[in-house]
């Protein structure tokens, strides 16, 4: 249980810790108004946090904005805009501080699409087409679809082309002043794989719950090479 487990904090950010030596990152809470998916994502945390391996899990990257459920936090900061060198807001800078202190292996950090009823995720490598399909299969089993298509949500730049659910976008140093967690975290090298899912807002309980374990199951037990 993940009650049990190190309970930490640092600043106004509560946050998680199994073990001495954290090779994956979970996060959620990045954007308030996607506050739909922490508590399944806490479920599911709860029922694999003893098989996965050492982990650090920030629920509320920003309480604030989670307070507030809207995508802004209290200083009118989309803090997912905020991670660069000497940034401003304090939520942004309290969570750097956490997750520089590590090398992870793989870091996920949980969104919600609130416009879209489809599924779709970000990767910062181009995963092995096998472990892809069979995710996409049980996603599709579930009833939810996959969305193709631009998002301009988390990429102010470029919109990324989505294709079936899957998008790969690698990190580049240029990208670092956007000031998106994707581009500082991998860059500097706090984080070696990132994904960002982003969980339909409008799925009920039941069905984020389905997927977010099918996250686990299918893709992060596998891209750590752990048995379930
Ligand atoms: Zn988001």
């Amino acid at each position: 249980m993940i009650s049990s487990l190190f309970n930490k904090n640092l600043g106004t950010i509560n946050y998680f810790q199994k073990g001495k030596s954290p090779k994956l990152l979970l996060m959620s809470g990045t954007h308030g108004d996607e506050y739909g998916v922490i508590q399944p994502l806490k479920n599911i945390i709860d029922k694999y946090s003893e098989k996965l391996p050492d982990f650090i899990f920030i629920p509320e990257v920003s309480p604030t904005a989670v307070k507030l459920k809207t995508r802004r936090n209290k200083f009118n900061h989309d803090v997912n805009r905020n991670f660069f060198e000497n940034t401003d807001d304090p939520e942004a800078k309290t969570v750097m501080n956490i997750v520089a202190n590590f090398n992870f292996k793989m870091g996920i950090s949980f969104h919600e699409d609130i416009e879209y009823d489809s599924f779709y995720m970000y990767d910062s490598e181009k995963m092995d087409a096998k472990m892809l399909n069979n995710f996409k299969t049980n996603v599709k089993k579930l009833g939810v679809g996959l969305y193709s298509g631009i998002d301009d949500v988390h990429d102010v730049e470029l919109g990324a082309t989505i294709q079936d659910g899957y998008v790969v976008d690698p990190a580049a140093p240029d990208k670092i002043k956007v000031g998106d967690f994707w581009h500082w975290s991998l860059i500097n090298k706090y984080v070696k794989r990132l994904l960002y899912p982003e969980i339909p807002s409008s799925l009920t309980i039941k069905n984020k719950l389905f997927l977010i374990d099918l996250i686990f199951k299918d893709l992060i037990f596998p891209l750590l090479n752990e048995r379930i």
